[in-house]
């Protein structure tokens, strides 16, 4: 079933998505080469913590056991914090995380890179951030789920890339996966219709080379099964008659 929010969902899931955006910044500038993907968690935990009533979705969900995914290079989502991991030099590293907010969720991630990259590099993480773009634009009232998935894909396998297709997008709400699954490929006017209330996670999860994954022997790290790298940029967006809202992104200053 897929639930469609009250205006006051919303504004709990908007609080939730502000807090989410400003720990993923914050999380983003402790990013250098020597950190441990323990200490970017600890960062994270504590600042959501900070917020009465608000806590890190991810802790505990499926009994994961930290409050970030932190995924480096070839590892594609839900890569386990870890004193060992340590960050360096020419590094990508996704990180996602939730929270959890007087009942209900946002879900947000981005990739960055460690030190210096290379232009190789820098360009998955632009084609997986405008592919993630692409399928916010389209997430208009009257489209489908469909559309979402193909504006994704038109750009990331138009740049060369693959999607991953083994992993979705999600409605998001009182449960952190909620209906619909949101591919990020698919065909236009195909699945789900967008009705004004729906809330989604949209989460394009690009990769260099095939969209072939694996999982590792952790049971929750998911790999590139050739080993390539791959990026991973997500939002939350309430779909709006007048087109969809972020909920997960720090608001643009205010013109003075
Ligand atoms: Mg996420
Ligand atoms: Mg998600």
């Amino acid at each position: 079933m897929i639930t469609i929010k009250s205006a006051r969902e919303i504004e709990t899931m908007a609080l939730a998505g502000r807090i989410l955006a400003d720990a993923l910044t914050l999380v983003a500038s402790r990013v250098q080469p020597g950190v441990s993907t323990a200490e970017l968690d600890r960062v994270a935990e504590e600042f959501i913590r900070s917020y009465p009533g608000a806590r890190p979705s991810f802790k505990g969900l499926y009994d994961f056991p930290a409050s970030l995914c932190t995924s480096i290079n070839s590892e594609i989502v839900h890569g386990i914090p870890c004193e060992k991991r340590v960050l360096k030099d020419g590094d990508i590293i996704s990180i996602d995380c939730g929270v959890y907010l007087e009942g209900l969720h946002a879900d947000s991630a981005i990739t960055k890179a460690v030190g210096a990259v290379t232009e190789e590099v820098q360009r998955l993480l632009q084609v997986t951030q405008k592919a993630l773009e692409a399928g916010i634009k389209t997430a208009l009232v009257g489209n489908h789920v469909g559309d979402i998935g193909h504006a994704v894909q038109q750009i990331a396998e138009g740049a060369g890339c693959s999607v991953v297709r083994e992993l979705v997008g999600h409605g998001i709400g009182a449960s952190f996966h909620e209906e619909p699954q949101v591919p990020n490929y698919g065909k236009p006017k195909r699945g789900p219709r967008l009705t004004p209330g729906m809330t989604l996670a949209i989460e394009p999860m690009v990769t260099t080379g095939g969209p072939e994954i694996r999982t590792l022997d952790d049971k929750w790290t998911v790999v590139t099964a050739d080993g390539s790298l791959s990026a991973h940029f997500e939002h939350t967006v309430v779909i709006q008659p007048d087109g969809p809202r972020i909920l997960t992104q720090v608001p643009a200053a205010a013109p003075a």
